[in-house]
């Protein structure tokens, strides 16, 4: 992933990360497989009965991880309440992308009391997608068991703050910083 981000990675005003050649908008197809194997090796013991993420970024990744791990996968969407039938969890989470802040939301007929959620995304920076997603593993009454990220900006403070309160958080390649100059990667 650090190869990755150094070799087509491109650093947007606003600590912004652009992967939009292999992991966003293109994506890079046995790269990805790559990325479903590594997480299915990081969580392969911890029981998880699915995997769970938000659209549309965090799709890809959750899917080739879902696929390694045999498990269904489920992403919750995003301001489209219309499209979804029935009871429903529903919160809200602020987007550092877009500056604007979503109600998400995901039918309760998929996500049960009991069940091992992993929760899956494309990118970690202050944290408010994983606390969403967490918030609504709770609502159902399931466990979360832990987080695979691609890309954590951990200049930004979210995984270091969901670490510290318990959280397993895996993340394929930390960002410690990001400049013009270079970007520094966390050794783990
Ligand atoms: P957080 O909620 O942790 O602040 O931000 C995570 C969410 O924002 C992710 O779901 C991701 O889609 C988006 N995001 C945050 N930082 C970046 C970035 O540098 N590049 C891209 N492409 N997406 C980001």
């Amino acid at each position: 992933m650090e190869e990755k981000i150094l070799a087509e990675g491109e650093i947007l005003p606003g600590n912004i990360l652009k992967v939009g050649n292999f992991l966003n908008q293109q994506i890079d197809t046995d790269f990805l497989k790559e990325i479903g194997k590594e997480i299915a090796r990081l969580y392969k013991d911890s029981g998880v009965t699915k995997i769970f993420t938000i659209e549309a970024s965090g799709i890809a990744i959750a899917v080739a991880a879902g696929y390694e791990l045999g498990v269904p996968v489920v992403f919750a969407k995003k301001n489209r309440s219309d499209n979804i039938s029935g009871d429903t969890y529903v919160t809200k989470v602020d987007s550092f992308t877009h500056k604007t802040t979503n109600t998400i939301v995901v039918s309760r007929e998929f996500i049960k009391a009991g069940e091992k959620i992993l929760i899956v995304d494309d990118f970690l920076a202050n944290g408010n997608a994983l606390i969403g997603l967490c918030d609504i593993v709770k609502q159902a009454g399931a466990t979360v068991v832990g987080a695979a990220i691609a890309i954590e900006k951990g200049f930004q403070k979210g995984g270091d703050m969901l670490r510290e309160k318990g959280l397993r958080v895996e993340s394929l390649a930390i960002l410690d910083s990001m400049t013009y100059d270079g970007i520094v990667f966390r050794a783990q």
